[in-house]
């Protein structure tokens, strides 16, 4: 994961202007660890900033999903951001017990993405690519229970 101090580098560089709140949404996803939704966003940052209300957060997230510095991901029909990793494109494992998500490297897709184009000439946009099921642990955890 890039670290913010460098996308708030590109931003300014960008003439983006850096309000305190804009800074404080960003290292709340920095420091998040990825795939945060809006209201843990929200709360992370109020932490350092009480006066910040929820409509700021909204806006902000959408400017930064516009410049391309946060990646929106629709994980069990909520949506969650993560800073945006040019060298770290992934796709993403849900589970659908845990809600929990993961990271999945875009090597597994290539093939498959390959596939379609030349079986039916369907260019797939596996960026926005999830697949849902259990996690290792929810799995392990149903096998116990049967
Ligand atoms: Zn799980
Ligand atoms: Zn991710």
């Amino acid at each position: 994961m890039p670290s913010h101090t460098l996308v708030l580098e590109r931003l300014k560089g960008q003439g983006i202007r850096l309000t305190p709140q804009r800074i404080l949404v960003l290292s709340a996803i920095a420091e998040g660890g990825g795939h945060m939704g809006v209201e843990e966003v929200y709360l992370r940052a109020k932490e350092s900033y009480p006066y910040l209300d929820v409509a700021t957060v909204y806006r902000t997230l959408h400017l930064f999903k516009k410049l391309g510095v946060v990646t929106e991901v629709a994980i069990g029909g909520q949506l969650r951001f993560e800073l945006t990793d040019a060298d770290r494109k992934h796709h993403h494992m849900v589970c659908q017990a845990c809600g929990g998500a993961f990271d999945l490297s875009p090597a597994y897709l290539e093939e498959l993405g390959q596939t379609l184009k030349q079986q039916f000439g369907f260019e797939p946009d596996l960026d926005n690519f999830t697949v849902s099921g259990l996690c290792a642990n929810c799995a392990q955890r149903r096998m116990e229970k049967e």
